[in-house]
């Protein structure tokens, strides 16, 4: 069995979970299901970043303590993941009094190891709270920083604790180039791969006057305790999750895969592999990059009136609904637009009307004419050839992280399906007595039921369950064994039963 350590970007606690947040999260859930299909050893951690002047200042407008702040945070979070079946094993907190020992241990483990790497600085800069960094002057338009424009800029001058970033440029091009699967897609490792040829420069690390986050190990030389930048206390996460620096935390690291947003490529690419290097640690194996989702053409805004409550979108067709559109229209690899019409248009179309009625039918057939038997019939029809040609195609796409492309593929075989219903018409074939010609029919569509009920789970996971179960089959459609019956389908004389449609043509405003 290989371990599959799967990570997603902390999610920062100063506001409530929205469209950016569930698409990650669907996302990583979708491949952390594939991945068990695939028999792995599947370990999904996502949590919260919960340090830093942003979430101090959020605390302090609301009127409470940033603890309570974070807490309520951490619970509306985890409710909605729930909502949305992401089938996490681990929810990490940088709160978490083990995740500060594991920050502290990796800090103190890199000025054991590479003392000159740490090193003092007066420095004097506008700084802004949104990126919690300091900003270059082409980073600054009109006395704002160019991503929070609505923020003010501060002058902000102290004595820091400074990483010697600059130093690992050549490491880190020498990485993007020999091992290309680093970063993707390809377009986000061009993007850094230009960043690094102009140069980088050292990052302060600590932070006077920072109540809110985790101590820097060392003081300052006149004696000062700072905090430590929130950055360097929430990229170890990833590792401090494993239990680092216990004993046994390798069994664990590194991380085969963090799944994170293309706002944060630098991040994960630049400062923490060179964390991790300083350290002497394992480097994670692969970052993929997903992009942003726009809402009706427009960047969600609040400000700008640009805004859809979760909640309301997720409880207009419920969690499978939601989930299928997102991974099928937005492309894994890029930006996409959510808009409630293409929502209402997919679901009828390829939820409702394809995959839940071919279900509802091929069930209802399989009772009339054979009263739920599957018949033994092996005969290799050309809707088995499409099933295995669809597995390829699926198996492909899904481990390049395509999953539109995975979507597209198990719903292309849906429209096989429908369509071989409609060329063989066992209604006819009943009529006309041809028991043989029956048999091999409702034996191939069970077959394709059997096989969709597998490669549909990552995307509708309650969906594909229910259909798992009323066709008979035993054991848990999420595991290696169900893989198994996708490659190879065998349900002769197994019993199915006919279920409510797997999605429902309500109208959703009548609800
Ligand atoms: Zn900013």
């Amino acid at each position: 069995m290989s371990r599959f350590y799967l990570t997603t970007a902390i999610d920062y606690a100063n506001g409530e979970p929205h469209f950016g947040h569930a698409l990650e999260k669907i996302g990583a859930d979708a491949v952390a299901r594939y991945r068990r299909l695939r028999g792995d050893d599947v370990h999904f951690l996502i949590g919260m970043d919960e340090h830093g002047q942003k979430v101090a200042q959020a605390a302090q407008e609301r009127g409470i303590p940033p603890q309570q702040l974070v807490d309520q945070l951490a619970d509306s979070f985890r409710a909605v993941w729930r909502r949305l079946d992401i089938s996490y094993d681990q929810f990490i907190r940088t709160t978490d009094p083990a995740h500060e020992v594991g920050v502290r241990a990796l800090i103190e483990r890199i000025f054991a190891r590479r003392p000159d790497d740490f090193y003092e600085r007066a420095y004097e800069g506008w700084y802004c709270v949104g990126c919690e960094t300091f900003k270059r002057d082409n980073e600054i338009v009109d006395g704002k920083c160019v991503l929070h424009p609505t923020r003010t800029l501060n002058w902000t001058a102290e004595r820091n604790w400074f990483f010697r970033l600059s130093g690992y440029a050549p490491f880190l091009q020498r990485l993007l180039r020999d091992r290309p699967v680093f970063l993707q897609p390809e377009s986000r490792r061009n993007e850094i791969l230009g960043l690094l040829e102009q140069g980088l420069e050292d990052i302060a690390v600590s932070r006077a006057r920072l109540a809110w986050g985790i101590p820097f190990p060392r003081p300052t030389s006149d004696g000062e305790q700072q905090a430590t930048w929130v950055w360097f206390d929430a990229l170890p996460n990833y590792l401090t999750a494993t239990g680092y620096p216990a004993a046994g935390f390798e069994s664990r690291w590194p991380a085969q895969l963090h799944i994170i947003g293309k706002d944060i490529t630098r991040h994960h690419c630049v400062v923490w592999p060179a964390m991790l290097e300083a350290a002497g640690l394992p480097l994670p194996e692969r970052v993929w990059a997903h992009g942003f989702i726009s809402l009706g053409g427009e960047r969600f805004s609040k400000s700008a009136g640009v805004r859809l409550d979760l909640g309301t979108a997720i409880d207009r067709y419920g969690s499978d609904a939601f989930r299928y559109f997102l991974l099928r229209e937005i492309p894994f690899d890029g930006d996409g637009d959510f808009s409630m019409e293409r929502f209402d248009e997919r679901y009828v179309s390829e939820l409702a009307d394809a995959f839940g009625n071919l279900a509802s039918r091929v069930l209802a057939m399989l009772e009339r004419y054979r009263g739920g038997a599957v018949p033994a019939s092996g005969e290799a029809t050309p809707l088995d050839r499409a099933g295995e040609a669809t597995m390829g195609r699926y198996q492909e796409t899904m481990d390049a992280l395509l999953l539109h492309r995975g979507a597209a593929a198990a719903w292309d075989l849906v429209s096989e399906a429908n369509a071989f219903v409609e060329r063989q018409a066992p209604w006819a074939l009943a009529k006309s007595g041809d028991a043989a010609a029956l048999d091999a029919t409702l034996a191939a569509l069970a077959r394709c039921l059997a096989r969709l009920a597998v490669l549909t789970g990552p995307f509708v996971p309650q969906a594909a369950a229910a259909l798992w179960t009323a066709l008979g089959l035993s054991g848990d459609p999420a595991s290696a064994q169900a893989w198994t019956v996708a490659t190879a389908p065998t349900l002769a004389s197994v019993a199915t039963h006919r279920i409510p449609p797997l999605f429902p043509k309500n109208d959703p405003e009548a609800k």
